[in-house]
């Protein structure tokens, strides 16, 4: 059993969940999503996913619950994560903003709400390093990532800017994979079935 706690202080679980059960399925394996929302939870946890949201809610609430040192030690553990959108955002190393403390666990420095400002929203397909065919990527206020770490390998461009990317165990998206029925990223981040 896949033991994948989903941060939930804020923002979107259910459907990262779906997929997530999805992902567990095609391996053959279960999976047993828990909600984090206290301390306590993450050191059972084998995957995490932080989703999207509000990052200056999500930092805070992170670092008042004392959830921020139990998150660095799963990475330092070498377990997986998923970071999507306001997800990536509180993983990053930098978001040029004071009211978002992040946490330093993915090695790219973000932009706020910084792609498609003429459209707050718009959906890409996205080439994706290890994906056979294009994933339908939903960008929602969605950062911008305008500095990659030496250790980070980009997986996906989107006018010439990484879009996903990834630090060890961690994946961050700048999109959410779990707004369209492909569960591809998931099982990317947590079963590393791509080959590269
Ligand atoms: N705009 C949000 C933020 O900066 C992120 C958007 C999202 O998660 N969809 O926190």
């Amino acid at each position: 059993t896949l033991r994948a706690g989903v941060l939930a202080v804020q923002g979107d679980v259910s459907e990262h969940a779906d997929a997530i059960e999805r992902v567990a399925t095609a391996h053959g394996e279960t999976a047993e999503v828990v909600e984090i929302r206290e301390a306590g939870v993450v050191p059972d946890c084998d995957a995490l996913l932080m989703p999207g949201g509000e990052s200056t809610t999500i930092s805070r609430l992170v670092h008042r619950e004392g959830i921020d040192r139990e998150i660095a030690a799963h990475v330092e553990a070498g377990k997986p994560v998923l970071a999507t959108c306001a997800g990536l955002i509180v993983a990053a190393s930098d978001a040029h903003d004071d009211r978002v403390e992040t946490l330093n666990v993915l090695d790219v420095s973000v932009e706020r709400n910084a792609f498609g400002r003429q459209k707050d929203s718009f959906e890409a397909p996205l080439s994706v390093t290890g994906l056979d065919d294009p994933f339908p990527a939903v960008f929602i206020r969605a950062p911008v990532i305008d500095y990659v770490g030496d250790d980070v390998e980009v997986l996906a461009t989107w006018d010439d800017r990484p879009v996903a990317v990834r630090d060890g165990p961690v994946v961050g998206t700048s999109f959410h994979p779990e707004l369209t029925e492909d569960p591809r990223i998931h099982d990317l981040a947590f079963f590393d079935s791509v080959e590269t």
